[in-house]
């Protein structure tokens, strides 16, 4: 936990966010900026800056199953939807504590921009 990392305040609860779900190792709430219909974010409640620094297989195992699980609450189960883990600097990542985004509601684009 750090209290410069905007991601571990919204896990301690010092920054509001909307939170959706949650288990033993993250929780998901809504992106402030949505880019789709439905746009969650799942974050481990540990500060793990990216995927490259992550190593606990049963923590992002964990974080997938809550994806999966918010995208079913999202009601994106049939129709699809993306995960999403933007990694440094040239996979565009913004903040550095390790994220999921889950993304539905429209046809998603390929290649991603
Ligand atoms: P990245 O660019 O690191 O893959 O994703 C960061 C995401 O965090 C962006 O989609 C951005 O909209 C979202 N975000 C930034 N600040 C906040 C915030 O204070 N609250 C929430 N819920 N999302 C945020
Ligand atoms: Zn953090």
């Amino acid at each position: 936990m750090s209290d410069d990392c905007l991601f571990c305040r919204i896990v301690g609860g010092t920054i509001p966010a909307t939170f959706v779900a949650r288990n033993e190792h993250g929780v998901a709430v809504r992106d402030l900026n949505p880019q789709a219909p439905s746009h969650l974010l799942v974050i481990p409640r540990r500060h793990v800056a990216s995927l490259a620094d992550a190593s606990d297989g049963a923590e992002l195992g964990a974080l997938l199953l809550l994806a999966a699980e918010v995208a079913r609450a999202e009601g994106l189960a049939e129709t699809g939807y993306r995960v999403v883990a933007n990694t440094g600097t040239d996979g565009g990542q913004t903040v550095p504590h390790l994220h999921l985004h889950v993304l539905g509601g429209r046809m998603m684009q390929w290649p991603p921009g």
